[in-house]
């Protein structure tokens, strides 16, 4: 039976930045990937700027600015230097995939974790791999996380067409009477763009409170959706676990939506994912419990879902939130810092 030290279920950006660092760090790590393919996964891939060192050919768009809508205003904030861009998926898969392959880390693809007993899991119900190390790195529907007991309670549903037409502007909507406390989205990629929405499955943001049901806000959308695209356009949808229970369980350990380790109000996953598996590699190659990365991870989520959470609560504070956040954000000064504040 093979053996190594350490096992990463999946390849999204918290395997591959995990495994890459492993390898630097000369560890014997393999990554088991279910997918044909790396990096084929649902998302608008929208990021903001920050200490991602990323080359210029996979970065679709830049933006040095973002443009807010309510029902009734709309208001564009506009920044000195690029604070938010869009990436393809595919690319950032295939690029951050060689990076690993270069330090010397086998990726196998077709490869779905289907049994994990105590220190052995089985690949595609018949080969078993045993580890010293294992690491769930394989998203919103774990099965790393599900073996270690935890439920997944506070989630989202994100839905988005991908429409073939470049837009100019990256652009977000809050509309109470459509989306509740949620928004929606326009994210222009190069010659693509996608557009889309969530709808959050527990009381987070209050949604059933609200009368707001799955299929109504689908219906709104679908409407709001025609507004701004009418034509041929592909729908997918995907969950987003931002329930965080941990990410420490002695030689098991979970990173990036696994852990839950999403910004449960804004969606932001592929930062997190990032920065969590840079910090449980280092855990394993040093054996500190650092995690100043999470820890700052953790502040961040915790004062967006506090927001989420606030404007969830009541009616009437949801409604004036919702609906004077563009008017906030209008004055120069306050408007980019609190920009800032819910991308850092
Ligand atoms: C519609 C939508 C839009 C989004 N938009 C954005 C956005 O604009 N910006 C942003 O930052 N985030 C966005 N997100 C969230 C973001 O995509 C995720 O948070 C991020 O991809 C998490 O990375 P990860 O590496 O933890 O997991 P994933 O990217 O989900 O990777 C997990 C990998 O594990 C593999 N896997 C799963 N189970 C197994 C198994 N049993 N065996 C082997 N392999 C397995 C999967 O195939 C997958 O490749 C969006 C999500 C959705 C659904």
């Amino acid at each position: 039976m093979e053996f190594y030290e350490t096992v990463i279920v999946g390849a999204g950006p918290a395997g591959l930045t995990c495994a890459e660092v492993l390898g630097k760090g000369n560890k014997e790590v393999l990554v088991l990937e279910k997918g044909n393919v790396i990096g084929n996964k649902i998302c608008a891939g929208g990021m903001s700027t920050k200490d991602l060192r990323l080359p210029k050919k996979i970065i679709q768009r830049k933006f040095n600015g973002i443009v807010l809508n309510t029902a009734r205003q709309r208001v564009e904030v506009n920044t000195k230097s690029p604070f938010l861009m869009t990436v393809n998926r595919g690319d950032l898969g295939k690029f951050m995939a060689t990076k690993v392959r270069k330090v010397g880390v086998e990726i196998r693809t077709k490869s779905r974790v289907t049994k994990i007993e105590k220190n052995c899991l089985t690949v595609n119900d018949t080969q078993k791999i045993k580890f010293k190390n294992l690491i769930g790195a394989d998203g919103p529907t774990s099965i790393v996380r599900t073996k270690l007991g935890l439920p997944t309670k506070r989630a989202h549903l994100a839905f988005q067409y991908i429409v073939p037409k470049k837009f100019k502007t990256l652009e977000i909507f809050f509309d109470f009477k459509k989306f509740g406390a949620m928004y929606a989205w326009i994210f222009p990629h190069k010659s693509e763009t996608s557009i889309g929405s969530g709808y959050c499955l527990c009381n987070d943001a209050g949604l059933t409170k609200f009368g707001m049901t799955p299929k109504l806000m689908k219906e709104n959308f679908d409407q709001w959706f025609k507004e701004q695209y009418d034509g041929r356009a592909r729908f997918e949808a995907g969950l987003i676990n931002y329930d965080y229970r941990g990410h420490d369980f002695g030689n098991r350990f979970l990173i990036g939506e696994a852990a839950g380790l999403v910004s449960g109000f804004t969606g932001e996953g592929i930062f997190f994912a990032i920065e969590s598996g840079k910090d449980v590699a280092e855990r394993i190659i040093t054996g500190k419990q650092t995690y100043s990365r999470i820890k700052h991870l953790m502040w961040i989520k915790g004062a967006h879902e506090r927001l989420l959470r606030a404007v969830g609560k009541n009616n009437l504070v949801s409604k004036v939130l919702v609906g004077s956040a563009p008017l906030l954000l209008r004055w120069p000064f306050l408007g980019k810092k609190i920009l800032r504040k819910m991308v850092y």
